[in-house]
């Protein structure tokens, strides 16, 4: 049977994580190294880099509930928290695209013909929540407020449609208690991002890409200005359809 803990209990243990868990940045490391010694051509080393860092973030989140025994209790199809707005950097955008290019012909296809419907249902929407300031504190709930669904959502499933790339905000906030506190509300109490971790993984990410640049390899992103550019999700998606997103 499925048990869900209250919020003191979530806090005790994320407090636990704060006091007492020491987060190994050697395991990012050793990510990074092992490509380094790759052969491979440089875009496949750059997107399996991408894939396996995001996967170490699940991997390091897996570490620290083991270390305070408590599993999350998100399920396939529960998708509240693909209404918050996803941040990320021109670079990951970048990797995410071109990781998608790479997904079977059907897959992609079917990813571009949602983005073809969804740009076109969601105008207004998108053009208010893409003017929110990223930085404002307010934005988080604004933007969830106007229920604008992310692209990558598959209507019919609830399900990502680029679920092992999808970005690490996606992947560093986890549901410990009762499900339903997410359909009820739009900003619970509850769940507990692990966003702290973004570091780390960024870390890693922008190394691999430094060094490859550094020796000269076509890294297919504008180094180091695409690792500091922010922008939402849809933003860059909508730049990626234009055309625009190599305009910095
Ligand atoms: S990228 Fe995927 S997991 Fe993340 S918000 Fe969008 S649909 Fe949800």
């Amino acid at each position: 049977m499925k048990t869900f803990l209250n919020h003191q209990e979530i806090i005790d243990k994320c407090e636990k994580i704060n006091e007492q868990y020491d987060i190994d940045p050697g395991v990012f490391d050793a990510v990074v190294d092992d490509l380094l010694e790759s052969e491979d051509p440089t875009e496949d080393v750059v997107l399996r880099g991408f894939q396996r860092l995001l996967d170490e973030v699940d991997h390091e989140i897996g570490r620290m509930e083991s270390f305070v025994d408590m599993k999350p209790n998100c399920f396939m199809g529960c998708a509240f928290c693909c209404y918050f707005p996803i941040v990320l950097s021109r670079m990951e955008a970048k990797m995410m695209f071109r990781s998608i290019e790479h997904f079977d012909e059907h897959r992609k296809q079917e990813i571009f013909a949602h983005w073809e419907n969804y740009f076109e249902q969601n105008k207004t929407k998108l053009s208010e929540a893409l003017q929110m300031d990223p930085e404002d504190s307010e934005t988080k709930l604004a933007y969830k407020r106007l229920n604008l669904p992310c692209p990558m959502l598959n209507p019919e499933t609830q399900l990502c449609m680029a679920y092992e790339v999808r970005p690490i905000p996606c992947r560093t906030y986890l549901n410990y208690s009762n499900p339903t506190v997410c359909a009820e509300q739009h900003m619970p109490k509850e769940p507990f991002s692990y966003e702290f971790l973004y570091t780390f993984y960024f870390g890693a990410i922008n190394e691999l890409i430094q060094v490859l640049y550094e020796n000269g390899e076509d890294v297919f992103v504008d180094y180091p200005s695409d690792a500091w550019s922010y922008d939402y999700l849809p933003a860059w998606i909508a730049k990626w359809r234009e055309g625009t997103l190599h305009e910095v």
